[in-house]
């Protein structure tokens, strides 16, 4: 990865650890002609290790996002960060500080912030993908929604990345894992990577 964006990545705000970003990019890089989509922006952590391998394709990273925060990142749960409030609506507004690390690292022509709910998105959607990274809403309506509304964009060939998969329930939340589970159940996937919580695989 390009030494100034990696130093970018690593420095951006959001949940995404480096040797997971790292393999997120190997992915991407790796994955068949075509767009990229995430689902789960946040700040844009995410974005810059795929935006970097979006930016070496001469492709685009679709990043799907509401940027009001999942139910996770409310007033009250675990991973809320107050200052992401937007004083005006009184909800969590993660896009300018999304817009600001796109523009920071160049990768403008590269990232186009694609702002809704995913489910929406997913059902109007009409390209093929090459490669969908799924960190959006971590219950169990909006993980499986989004499974359920982006694999079927994925084009024969295609990468499927889930985050915060997690094997033993005492690591983190089931519903990341469900899909993970879903996707290699279908027999329409095999798994070629984990990193940490990372799991890649593979489209028939
Ligand atoms: N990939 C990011 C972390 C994503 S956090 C990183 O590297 O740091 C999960 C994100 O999913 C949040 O920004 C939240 O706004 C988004 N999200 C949750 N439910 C959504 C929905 N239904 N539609 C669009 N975005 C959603
Ligand atoms: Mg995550």
């Amino acid at each position: 990865m390009d030494p100034r964006l990696r130093a970018l990545a690593e420095a951006a705000r959001g949940f995404m650890p480096v040797d997971e970003g790292l393999a997120l990019y190997e992915a991407a890089l790796a994955a068949p002609d075509g767009p990229l989509l995430e689902v789960g922006s946040y700040c844009g952590r995410s974005a810059l290790f795929i935006g970097a391998a979006a930016a070496e394709r001469g492709g685009v990273l679709f990043a799907v996002d509401h940027h009001r925060g999942s139910e996770e990142n409310q007033p009250g749960w675990r991973w809320h960060e107050p200052d992401l409030v937007d004083p005006h609506s009184g909800l969590i507004d993660t896009l300018p500080h999304f817009r600001r690390t796109v523009f920071e690292a160049g990768l403008e022509d590269h990232v186009v912030a694609v702002v809704g709910d995913s489910p929406r998105l997913a059902a109007l959607w009409g390209t093929s993908l090459a490669f969908l990274f799924i960190d959006g809403g971590h219950g169990a309506a909006p993980a499986h929604a989004d499974y359920e509304g982006w694999t079927p964009h994925l084009a024969p060939g295609g990468i499927l990345a889930i985050h915060d998969v997690f094997d033993d329930p005492a690591d983190g939340g089931r519903p990341p894992y469900e899909i993970y589970l879903r996707a290699l159940d279908s027999g329409d996937f095999t798994e070629t990577g984990r990193t940490g919580s990372l799991r890649v695989l593979g489209r028939r």
